[in-house]
This record gives structure tokens, sequence and C-alpha cells, in this order.
């Protein structure tokens, strides 16, 4: 490989070279199952031709969850999204429940699709998770119930927001889409508040290729979103206002099975991954990387960074196309935030001044890829690229602003 020329511009893709990569890197897990091992669990759906509703692999794997992450139960779902909406039923949570702003629009979409509504809380701008004095003043205003979200394989500060839900007698479930695998004071993250809930989606540490359960300590919760579900095999009927279909399929269960069996080493691949992102790019001004929060072991699912425009030479924004420019596919979650973005801007009145430090992250978070498709050479890489353009930060700018 020649040495760069310093002076050059011609080696940035968005200057007029070639991309970095040929095809685009992505920020995710993404994690595909060995071929053989897919196509023997698939074979034995086809001899039990049986596809769905509560079927061996489901439970196989439902039992496999709730004594990994040390619950009573585990209650695998369609997806997260449809299992936050569940648990919301299944607590029978009041009309307003606080959320976080900073986090996925699904979190607060789940209370829409049972009818309640999202009072947003702003973050604490050091470890991007609810911050506990907001939110002790929305509790005083009065609030019905707490969905608090664990983000980037971190964790909130979760032994003070269970103090909080049971000082102001409110149930407190979690988004914890982003944390399995995480784990907080030794526990892992699935046995706090009365119900948390896992995505399973492609992108997530654990895959079922779309998917979720939900984890519970508590028998009748469970029993309730079992119904719920529309699918509660061998265990007991309860009464429950309204069913949904929440299954999921043996499909789903079959590769959830084998991500299982892999998770471990994809969360340590994953750490060496966090590892040398933070060595190569230590001590560049403007680019801070976050840490997992709050947990004494992490996914380490995703790259943090936050841009801080005055001294990286250029913002967020720019960083992000010039990076695309390479096919490197950074990502700004969560940009706009929840409250600025339709349904939540319309529906909900937030002032400009309301949630300051949300929107402050909200320009400044960047995620880079991390995940199976990333190998330790594109780490590397994609560093030498944003350097690169750091460096070139003028040029770079004078050409964005001229497309
Ligand atoms: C991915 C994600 C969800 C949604 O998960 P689905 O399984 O796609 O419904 C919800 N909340 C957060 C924080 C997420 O990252």
């Amino acid at each position: 490989m020649s040495t760069p020329d310093m002076n050059s511009s011609s080696d940035l893709a968005i200057l007029g070279a070639l991309p970095a990569f040929s095809a685009p890197l992505p920020v995710g897990q993404l994690d595909f199952p060995d071929w053989g091992d897919y196509e023997s669990v698939f074979r034995s759906i086809f001899e039990r031709q049986y596809y769905t509703n509560q079927g061996p692999l489901v439970n196989l794997l439902e039992e496999r969850l709730a004594a990994r992450l040390q619950v009573r139960h585990a209650i695998c779902v369609t997806n997260a999204t449809i299992g936050l909406s569940m648990v919301a039923e299944a607590l029978e949570v009041g009309a307003r429940v606080i959320v976080p702003a900073f986090t996925f629009i699904a979190t607060a979409q789940s209370l829409l699709w049972t009818g309640r509504m999202p009072v947003f809380c702003d973050v604490d701008p050091q470890t991007h998770h609810l911050d506990v004095v907001h939110l002790k003043q929305l509790l005083e205003e009065g609030a019905d119930a707490i969905l608090a979200v664990n983000l980037w394989g971190g964790a909130c500060s979760v032994h003070e927001i269970e103090a909080l839900a049971r000082r102001y007698g409110v149930p407190l479930y979690f988004d914890s889409a982003q944390a399995f695998g995480s784990t907080v004071r030794g526990r892992p993250i699935g046995g706090f508040g009365r119900a948390e809930v896992f995505s399973f989606h492609a992108t997530k540490m654990m895959n079922t290729t779309e998917g979720g359960c939900i984890t519970t300590n508590e028998d009748v919760v469970a029993e309730r979103l079992r119904n719920i579900r529309s699918s509660y095999g061998i265990r007991k009927m309860v009464p429950v206002d309204r069913t949904a279909n929440g299954r999921m399929s043996e499909a789903q269960a079959a590769i959830g099975l084998l991500s299982l069996d892999v998770v471990d080493s994809r969360m340590a691949r994953n750490r060496d991954l966090h590892d040398a992102y933070r060595s190569e790019l230590a001590g560049l001004p403007g680019l801070k990387i976050l840490a997992p929060q709050n947990v004494d072991s992490s996914n380490y699912q995703y790259l943090i960074c936050e841009i801080e425009e005055p001294e990286f030479g250029m913002s967020r924004d720019e960083l992000h196309r010039a990076l695309h420019a390479e096919n490197i596919v950074a990502r700004r979650y969560f940009t706009p935030g929840i409250h600025r973005a339709p349904p939540f801007s319309t529906l909900i009145r937030v002032s400009e001044e309301a949630l300051p430090k949300t929107d402050r992250l909200c320009a400044t978070v960047l995620q880079l890829p991390l995940g199976a498709r990333v190998r330790p050479a594109d780490v590397g890489l994609v560093c030498e690229k944003i350097r690169r353009i750091q460096k070139l930060a003028p040029a770079v700018r004078e050409r964005l602003a001229g497309l």
C-alpha cells in the first residue's frame, strides 16, 4: 500500500476518489448462522410440519433465554415494538407514560398503539440515559408509569429509577432492545422492573431475523402476556381485555437458538472491535467515544461517538456525509429526536427549551460500523478515513456546500 500524500485531497471519496469500501459497511450486528447448522435446524421444522403456535423450538428458546437472563419467564414475541405494547396492556398502565426523548421512535410508538401517550424526559448528556432529576420532576407533576430505556449496550441508572418508581408508586418497565447480554452489578439486564423487552431484530445482538422477547419474574403478568400474545401453550389461560398476534414462529426461533449459541463469542469480538476504535481514534480533537454506561459487562453492540463541531472542524452531519461517500454507513440515531418528528411533534407541544440535552445529543451523536460484517482491518480503514476527513476539513466542507 502506498503512503498517502498528506497534501493531496484525492484520496477521499467526497473529493472525487474511489470509496474506501466497495460495498456498504453497516452499523448493526447482522450475524448469519453457519449454513450447515441452519439446514439441519430447518430440516427439523419440515420433518415436524409445524410452523407456529408455541412449537418446540420456541419453547426451547424461551427456556434457554430464561436461564441465561436469570428470570422466571421469557416470552418470545414477533418483535420488540409489539412486546412493549403487550407489556403496557399486561401491566394495565395508565395513560401517561414517561419515556426518555432520546430513544428509537418505537419506544414511544408502542404506547400510541395501545392508546397511551409518552411524557418525554430529558437525558443525561454524559450517559445518554434518563436524567433522574428531570424524571423526578415529571413524577412530581404526575405520571402513570415509567418506560425506561437501556441504550447502546449500556443501562440507565436502574437502581435509582427502581427506587423512584417505588417511591411514587408507578409501574416501571424497560425497553432493553439494545441490551441483550449486558449486566448491571452482576445481574443480567432482563430481571429489572416489572418486565423488560428485548429486540431480536437482525441488527441486534441476539437475532431471530425479526423478533423479541419479554422477560418478567411475575407469574400473573407472564400469564397475561401469554394470553395477549394469543399463544399460551400449556400455560394457564387468564382473562385479558384484548389479544394481539404477537407470536414467534418456529423459523424465527430456529435462527434464535443458533444465535444464542454464538452470542458470547460475538460479544467478545465486538469488544475487540470497540477497543480497536478507541485506540485508533484516541486523542482526535472533537471526537469523543462513549463507553457503555452503568454496566459491568456490555454486549458492545454500538460504537457511539459525539462530534463537537468547533474542535472537530466540521459538523456531525458533514462527517456523516463524507463517511457515506466512502461507503461507511455511519448512522445518526436518533435524528431528528422523536419529540421533533411526526406524530409526536404535532401530538405533543414540546417547546424549544424543554429538552435541551436531548436536542444537543440529537445533533452530535454518530454510530460507526460494528458487528459481524466489520473486520478488524475495516476498523483501521474507517479510522484512517475519519482522521483524513478531519485533516482536510476545509476542502471537504467546501465540496459538501457545493453539492
Ligand atoms: C430496535 C429497537 C426497538 C424496536 O425493536 P423491534 O424488534 O424492531 O420492534 C425498540 N427500541 C429500541 C431502543 C431499539 O433499539
